[in-house]
């Protein structure tokens, strides 16, 4: 599946420049004029990355980044500061505040593209492991199998499919349509109804007995792995 990036840019022609450059890149970008209004989108979708301005109506991006790491969702998504203000001290600020990066307009547009593409390989390794754990679940995609607390899951594969991508993102939540994507591929036509069958079946094979449900049913949404159980 691609990357998900969020831009939150007031300037308009910015905005569809970025929108450009990012979706020849592959990327599925969604783009927001207001920090308040991003803010409440974050709320209910956390991209894969997040492009801001610092200088936007409704809320700084400067304290929208600070607001994102106080929540858990958002402690750890790799935010971008752009910015046309220039100077070292507000640099500083900008990192102390939380970004991960911090850009200077006008920028080379090369050259973001570049440091998008290097923080979301370091922000998600796990997409390139053959190990992925989550609370106590472990999946090894060499040997094509899968454990709950040391107990082997006997899991058919769409199941197995369905278990690694939810471990791979972590707390991220998946409509029904990016499940049927990422786990059947985009040329399979198969109803939406067959995932919550699949997740159904996947459900009952984890969750025997009384251990707690790591899969969460997110109303109108779709499904994540439940925040709450990874750590
Ligand atoms: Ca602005």
């Amino acid at each position: 599946m691609n990357p998900r990036i969020m831009v939150v840019e007031d300037e308009e022609a910015l905005a569809l420049l970025l929108r450009y450059n990012l979706e020849a890149e592959g990327y599925e970008v969604e783009t927001i004029d207001r920090g308040d209004e991003a803010e409440i989108r974050l709320a209910e979708q956390v991209p894969d990355l997040l492009l801001l301005d610092w200088m936007l109506p409704g809320l700084s991006g400067i304290e929208l980044c600070r607001r994102l790491r106080q929540r858990r969702e958002t402690a750890r998504l790799p935010v971008i500061l752009l910015t046309a203000r220039g100077e070292e001290s507000e640099r500083v600020r900008g990192l102390t505040t939380g970004a991960d990066d911090y850009v200077v307009k006008p920028f080379s547009v090369p050259e973001l593209m570049a440091r998008i593409k290097a923080m979301l390989r370091r922000a998600n390794p796990e997409s390139l492991s053959s190990q992925l754990k989550a609370g106590d679940i472990d999946l090894d995609r060499e040997s094509h199998r899968a454990y709950r607390n040391g107990r082997e899951l006997k899991l058919g594969p769409t199941e197995f499919r369905l278990l690694e991508f939810f471990l791979a993102s972590p707390g991220r939540v998946f409509s029904r349509e990016q499940l049927l994507d990422g786990v059947w591929g985009r040329d399979v036509y198969v109803d939406e109804r067959t995932v919550d069958v699949h997740v159904g079946r996947l459900r009952k094979v984890i969750n025997r007995g009384r251990e707690r449900d790591p899969i969460r049913t997110v109303r109108g949404a779709g499904y994540a792995l439940d925040d709450k159980f990874i750590n």
